[in-house]
């Protein structure tokens, strides 16, 4: 098995390559999903946040209400941390669970928007990174997901800098063109990834 950490900017376009590996036959564990599950309705992460930050977080129906906590961490960084103690800890178990449910062969690839951000790189075999110029994020996120420019200015200004991200990248993938450019690039990270687990390309 070769376990991947993939990461990118905001709009660099790191879920349009996890699609595409998917495409190749890598085993996809998308952090976020991870992040969602682990405090569903009924789980113990759930009620441990409910704990930490009292009812008021869940709505009507029980279900986490993302917005109100949120609006609660996003202004106080020692609540943000109080959250991440709970969650982190959830997520890597169900992560690793994830993984070790994949055959012994596979290309496993870890989509963690904020790898960087929180220092994961250490996980994995091996951290690649989606990096585009912050214009052409800029300019995607505006255009595309039809984002307000300040929005996403201001979402990009929270994560790491293209330096920081760069500097723990064990491969790169530059999406600075077309999206028919970035495919062969993709399939060239491919070769790679097959390569670095031991297995002929496919
Ligand atoms: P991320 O997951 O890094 O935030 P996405 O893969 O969702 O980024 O890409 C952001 C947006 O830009 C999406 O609408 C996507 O379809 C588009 N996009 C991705 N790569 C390119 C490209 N090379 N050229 C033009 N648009 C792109």
């Amino acid at each position: 098995m070769l376990t991947v950490g993939l990461t990118g900017g905001i709009g660099a376009g790191k879920s349009t390559v996890v699609r595409l590996l998917a495409e190749h036959g890598a085993v996809v564990i998308d952090a976020d999903v991870v992040a969602r599950e682990v405090v569903a309705p009924g789980t113990s992460g759930l009620a441990a946040v409910v704990a930490e930050f009292g009812p008021a977080v869940t709505r009507p129906d029980g279900a986490l209400d993302r917005e109100r906590l949120g609006s609660v961490v996003f202004a106080d960084p020692e609540r943000l941390a109080a959250l991440n103690a709970i969650v982190h800890p959830l997520v890597a178990e169900r992560s690793a669970l994830l993984q070790a449910e994949a055959a012994p062969d596979a290309i496993v690839v870890h989509d963690v928007p904020l790898l960087t951000e929180n220092a994961l790189g250490d996980r994995y075999d091996l951290v690649v990174v989606v990096d585009a110029p912050p214009a052409l994020q800029l300019d995607r996120l505006v255009r595309q997901r039809g984002m307000r420019e300040e929005d996403a200015r201001a979402r990009m200004a929270a994560q790491a800098d293209r330096e920081q991200r760069l500097a723990i990248a064990d491969l790169v993938v530059e999406n600075d063109g077309t999206p028919e450019e970035l495919r062969p690039r993709v399939d060239a990270l491919w070769g790679r990834l097959t390569e670095r687990a031991g297995r002929a390309p496919r």
